[in-house]
């Protein structure tokens, strides 16, 4: 056997859970190994926020530029090099990978290449291709992260695609079928309809985009059928058979029976924990039936030393709310009494308009028979919004009705996505209605939507009646 190589805590996976948890551990005194069998940055970086967030900005900006006559431009010939735009994105990639190799190097992270599994509760075993090497650890910090779902009727192919392949196609495609009306399916679908593609999303809830109001999904789904995407919803989409230009998928909605052909067939369907080849039940640790690992509010798995945090814990699958319980975890195994508190993490839709929300929707507000006012104001009415010729959407505050608390926020609009900071921030400062509405924003700007909601909900608003 080899020597085994001694470490403070040890970090499996480098995605925003895992890379964010090394590096606070590191500036709090620990001796720190990240172990990473893919590449540095995880899902997030590599596959996911990153690199769909290059491929929408340039649909968005095509689209643009060819529908820009009602405010006086008019662009003829405007091409699409679509080589160039995966050129784009993979050198936005590249620079943040090489960004987070270089934090992890500059904060004395031993990054490791390699697969890594448990062999007891302080021992890990990393394979690489042909060399293996033990470490024994005083913590552990699991952020393997998670991998899309594969249907069994629809078994990848060159043809049948998750979001991996999604974001790497080669051409502009002329038609796909999405499966799945969720966030991935709508940011991509929405993205190659940017571009041009016919795309008919199918979609098996009545709605898509399931968890945001109602309003929000109406905004995005007008903006869907604009650039030409059909949506069909209480779709169960049931097999696909390959033919020699693409794909003809059979699916049955109002109880028939019917199919589509298209070039590609995307399946977006839900993630997966990685949680079950890294040998957690030989440590003991408690997993749900599908692979979810229960943790404590410190991100404590059952096994005190070992914690866990991001995609393959409950909640919300999104990259920053990784990073808050990885650095949680690194506070906690540093000696600090940290805490999860989830209210404040946002959620954010990169859609046509974008779709934001943090704390409480009224539903859920409802739900848990809370008495609290929503006020909402309109982007039609801001200056701002009408300069940008960007008036679909709005702001909505949900607050507490006995003090104005903030309790919750949505937007759905242009810049939904930054917007949503100043709520978040309203929220984890325990800030009121009032505090929102005195908060001077600069004129013509979104943020005063914001503020005009808050004016609404203490029932005085200037611009509007
Ligand atoms: P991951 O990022 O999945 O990283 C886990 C890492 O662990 C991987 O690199 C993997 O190789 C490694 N690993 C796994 N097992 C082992 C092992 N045994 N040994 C060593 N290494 C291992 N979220 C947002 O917040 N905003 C977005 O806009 C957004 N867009 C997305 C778009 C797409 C197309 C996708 C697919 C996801 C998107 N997400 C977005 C979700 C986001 O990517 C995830 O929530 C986030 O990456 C989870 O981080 P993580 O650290 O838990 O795991």
């Amino acid at each position: 056997g080899d020597f085994p190589i001694e470490t403070d805590t040890i970090v499996i996976g480098s995605g925003p859970g895992g890379y964010v948890a090394a590096i606070r551990a590191a500036q709090l005194g620990q001796k720190v190994t990240i172990v990473e069998k893919a590449e540095i940055g995880g899902v997030c970086l590599n596959v996911g926020c990153i690199p769909s967030k290059a491929i929408i900005s340039a649909g968005h900006r095509y689209e643009t530029a060819k529908d820009s006559e009602n405010i006086g431009i008019k662009a003829e010939n405007v091409t699409v090099d679509f080589s160039k735009v995966q050129e784009f994105k993979a050198g936005v990639v590249k620079k943040l990978v090489g960004g987070v190799q270089g934090l992890l190097k500059g904060n004395k992270v031993e990054v490791v290449k390699g697969e890594a599994y448990f062999v007891d509760g302080n021992t890990l075993r990393v394979m690489d291709e042909n060399s293996a090497q033990t470490y024994t650890f005083k913590n552990a910090i699991i952020a393997t992260g998670s991998r899309p779902i594969e249907l069994p009727a629809f078994k990848y192919s060159k043809r049948v695609l998750n979001s991996t392949g999604a974001l790497e196609l080669e051409e502009i495609p002329e038609k796909i079928a999405v499966i799945g009306g969720g966030v991935i399916g709508i940011e991509l679908g929405g993205a190659y309809a940017s571009f041009g593609t016919q795309v008919t999303i199918l979609e098996g809830a009545d709605d898509i985009l399931v968890g945001f109001e109602k309003q929000m999904t109406t905004l995005v789904k007008k903006n869907l059928k604009k650039k030409g995407a059909e949506i069909i919803t209480k779709a169960k989409a049931k097999g696909v058979e390959e033919t020699d230009k693409g794909v003809k998928v059979t699916y049955e909605a109002k109880g028939e029976e019917k199919s589509l052909d298209a070039d590609y067939v995307f399946v977006m369907v839900g993630r997966r924990p990685n949680t079950d080849e890294l040998g957690l039940e030989q440590v003991g640790i408690k997993m749900s039936d599908r692979g979810v690992i229960e943790i404590d509010k410190q991100c404590r798995t059952s096994v005190s030393n070992i914690f866990a945090i991001g995609d393959i814990v409950s909640g919300p699958q999104l990259a920053h709310k990784a990073s808050y319980e990885g650095k949680i975890a690194a506070e906690v195994i540093s000696g600090h009494s940290s805490e999860i508190d989830y209210l404040g993490i946002p959620a954010v839709v990169f859609s046509n308009p974008e779709l934001a929300t943090v704390g409480y929707s009224e539903a859920q507000a409802k739900e848990e028979g809370l008495e609290y006012t929503a006020a909402k104001f309109p982007f039609a009415a801001n200056g701002r919004a009408l300069a940008l010729d960007s008036t679909d959407g709005y702001v909505k505050l949900i607050t507490r009705k006995e003090d104005g608390l903030v309790i919750g926020a949505q937007i759905a609009g242009t810049n939904a996505s930054d917007m949503i900071a100043e709520l978040g921030l309203a929220i984890e400062a325990g800030m009121t209605a009032e505090d929102l509405a005195m908060t001077i924003h600069a004129h013509p700007t979104l943020g005063e939507i914001t503020m005009e909601a808050a004016e609404v909900a203490l029932g005085t608003p200037i611009h509007i009646v």
